[in-house]
């Protein structure tokens, strides 16, 4: 991946001031001269003199050719224009698990997939600033498996940077579609990081984190991740689960092999999935188009796949 000639003034301007930060924490996931203030927003010191920012490359809203990064993460074209690449959709229920999540968790500790889990928890009831929580087996993971009423915003990024520092190496990861696409664009970047040591990558699907960042973002079935799970749009006690590599699918096969979960529909009907998917490209590249047309080709989106999100 190329390398672009920007740093942080550049996501300042790009990004921060005009209001399209995710609060994710990409920027800083690497990089300590960048902090976040109890907002979840990025805050970075005077001493940092790159014009070759990590924080820049890392961000899910600076440039993003979206073809690009199908190749380059998935190796080929995208399935589905809304959804990305996937290998499979189904949807599953609990058997054995406290939740479907929690069944993915502890099986990919005991297969030993993961040895440590990036995980939200809330940093304050008043705001949506959830911070990282590293926990080191499926038991710790257990106590900060997030509620449904839980929005997984906020810095959670720099978690994985932290882990590394402390010696993990295969580092599981959950988060929004912001989280996965800046961590994935950390772990496809030339820097040198410790992001090689990302292991799993579980998206959940999000509609809004109500942020004022969110009305910039196109992605609600987190497109960059393994294995993307969520409820919405799925049939009543199901989740849906899309699996787009091969990671994923060991994830999923390790808990359905351990009993924690099972298959409840191989081919769950994907209207009301699809439908949400595109309600939220369609809002969003309209603001997007309607705030700042030319910004909208950081996504590299051609025409033709304009055309689509646009018509009713
Ligand atoms: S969107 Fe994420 S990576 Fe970009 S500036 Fe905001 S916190 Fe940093
Ligand atoms: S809508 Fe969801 S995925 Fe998008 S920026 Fe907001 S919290 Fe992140």
């Amino acid at each position: 991946m190329i390398k672009i000639e920007k740093s942080s003034p550049d996501l300042e301007t790009e990004v921060i001031f005009t209001d399209k930060c995710a609060h994710c924490g990409a920027c800083g996931a690497f990089c300590h001269h960048v902090s976040y203030d109890e907002s979840g927003a990025p805050q970075f010191d005077m001493e940092c003199q790159e014009t070759i920012g990590l924080c820049y490359n890392s961000c899910p809203r600076t440039d993003l050719p979206l073809d690009l990064y199908d190749e380059k993460l998935f190796g080929q074209k995208r399935v589905d224009i809304g959804l990305g690449v996937y290998k499979d959709i189904v949807s599953v229920k609990l058997k054995n698990a406290d939740s479907v999540l929690l069944g993915l968790i502890e099986a990919a500790f005991s297969k030993g997939t993961i040895d440590t889990m990036i995980l939200p928890k809330s940093a304050s009831e008043k705001t949506r600033n959830n911070i990282p929580i590293i926990a080191k087996s499926a038991q710790e993971a257990k106590s900060y498996i997030p509620d449904k009423s839980l929005m997984l915003t906020g810095p959670l990024c720099p978690g994985v940077g932290e882990a590394y520092e402390n010696g993990a190496c295969k580092i599981g990861f959950l988060g929004n579609p912001c989280h996965i696409t800046g961590l994935t664009k950390v772990m496809l970047s030339a820097f040198r990081t410790g992001a090689d040591m990302v292991a799993l990558k579980i998206g959940f699907m999000c509609a809004s984190g109500g942020l004022t960042g969110c009305k910039f973002c196109v992605d609600f079935a987190a497109e960059h991740a393994d294995i993307s799970i969520g409820t919405m749009g799925a049939a009543s006690g199901e989740t849906i689960v899309i699996i787009r590599n091969k990671a994923g699918e060991d994830a999923l096969n390790a808990a359905i092999d351990a009993g924690l979960i099972e298959i409840a529909n191989k081919n769950p009907d994907l209207a009301k999935l699809k439908d949400l998917t595109n309600r939220k490209k369609r809002k969003n590249l309209l603001t997007l188009l309607g705030t700042d047309l030319a910004k909208i080709h950081y996504l590299g989106l051609g025409a033709d796949q304009l055309k689509y999100f646009m018509i009713e």
